[in-house]
């Protein structure tokens, strides 16, 4: 089975650019030449001394103890929450700034949501000294000042999105226009593995980093570079397909993914996608996405902002199909509870999203030599008032 995307741009059924034709010479121009780019010596030496000296990588590879005896099988957390702004996004971010740098862009526009991404990016504008432009709906600003203030300290405009539910989605359409109107001198910095062919593509190489080590590291703590299962949560899903990357060809390691439930699959509240979804095209791809019978998009619900998406990536789309990934759905509950048992158990406040994936560890059926990898995403510094109000702390 192949897993990886072809030459136009799809995976199995998934992918592909379905843009405005206004666009096309933007996505061309990457297309034809990002991984020149990235495969070339002098953008790897960059890459990799970033990663090293201001990402702080390798993250560690952490065996849980207290988890491992609780779950019955030896349980290792793959630690992006102590990278520079606290999760996986960063190595995506510096990864594009080089890129742009290459491609001789002069100004960086990005769209956000709960604001991880437009801070991750207004970090890496401000490494380089480059025009950093973050849209991001009026709903949202007023929700996530914290993350607000963070860009505008690194020089960051903000400008807010105020068509439609002024959230995410309507961000990503004032981007996009963006772009259109600066074709030239502008990139656009896509936060997680979705948009128009090469984006899901280039975002998953940059996050393959985390498998990447993962494998060195697991070899050389366990003597086999293959454990029984790998888990991540998925919102949009790059940290779920840097953390499978380099394990999609054991077909004898198990994919599992977490999507967020919300209040329930059924309950009209939820972002849960691989369930609920339908194929049609979202963002510039073809993928698995929420929508209503004529297709307009259905408002994703989800108490952890980052999984709070109405779609998955076009490669998540395909291993649904192909059944290579196994997709769990998990309330908001489960996920704060696990939230609040890593806590406990090993002093690691994990990011609400990351709660997702440790509490699909509740529903498999360990031997007692299993092995499993968790992908911990990011820390739950940002989530402390959500934390505060759920358990009255
Ligand atoms: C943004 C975010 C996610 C979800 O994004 P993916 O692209 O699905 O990885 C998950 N965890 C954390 C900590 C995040 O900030």
């Amino acid at each position: 089975m192949n897993y990886r995307v072809n030459e136009k741009g799809y995976y199995g059924d998934f992918g592909g650019a379905y843009i405005p034709e206004m666009l096309y010479p933007n996505i061309e121009d990457l297309r034809t030449c990002y991984l020149d780019i990235i495969n070339s010596p002098i953008f790897q030496i960059e890459y990799q001394d970033l990663l090293k000296n201001y990402v702080g990588r390798p993250s560690p590879l952490y065996h849980a103890e207290r988890l491992s005896k609780r779950y019955g099988a030896t349980i290792y957390l793959k630690r992006e929450d102590l990278n520079h702004t606290g999760a996986h996004k960063i190595n995506n971010t510096i990864g594009q700034i080089i890129l742009a740098e290459r491609l001789g862009k002069k100004r960086i526009i990005a769209e956000t949501g709960a604001g991880q991404h437009g801070v991750a990016t207004a970090t890496v504008c401000a490494l380089k000294g480059l025009e950093c432009v973050i849209y991001m709906g009026e709903v949202d600003i007023k929700r996530q000042a914290p993350n607000v203030a963070r860009m505008k300290m690194m020089g960051a405009t903000v400008i807010p999105a105020t068509s439609g539910s002024k959230t995410l989605k309507d961000a990503t359409n004032e981007a996009m226009r963006d772009w259109i109107n600066n074709p030239v001198d502008t990139h656009y910095i896509i936060g997680s593995v979705v948009g128009p062919h090469p984006y899901p593509e280039m975002v998953s190489l940059f996050q393959s980093v985390i498998s990447e080590e993962t494998k060195t590291q697991l070899f050389s703590q366990t003597g086999s570079s293959q454990p029984d299962y790998v888990l991540a949560c998925v919102g949009g899903g790059s940290n779920a397909m840097g953390m499978f990357y380099h394990f999609l060809d054991d077909e004898n390691v198990q994919l599992i993914a977490a999507e967020a439930a919300g209040l329930g699959v059924n309950s009209g509240h939820s972002a849960a996608t691989s369930i609920l979804g339908r194929e049609g095209v979202l963002h510039g791809s073809r993928t698995i996405l929420m929508q209503t019978d004529d297709g307009q998009v259905i408002e994703p619900y989800s108490i952890s902002a980052g999984l709070d998406y109405p779609g998955i990536g076009p490669q998540h789309a395909h291993l649904h199909k192909v059944k290579r990934v196994k997709y769990v759905a998990i309330t908001d509950d489960e996920a704060m509870q696990a939230c609040m048992l890593c806590s406990k158990l090993e002093g690691i406040i994990p990011a609400i999203e990351t709660g997702h994936a440790l509490a699909a560890l509740e529903n498999i059926a360990f031997k007692k030599t299993d092995v499993a990898v968790i992908c911990l995403s990011g820390r739950g510094d940002k989530d402390l008032d959500t934390f505060m109000n759920y358990f009255k702390l």
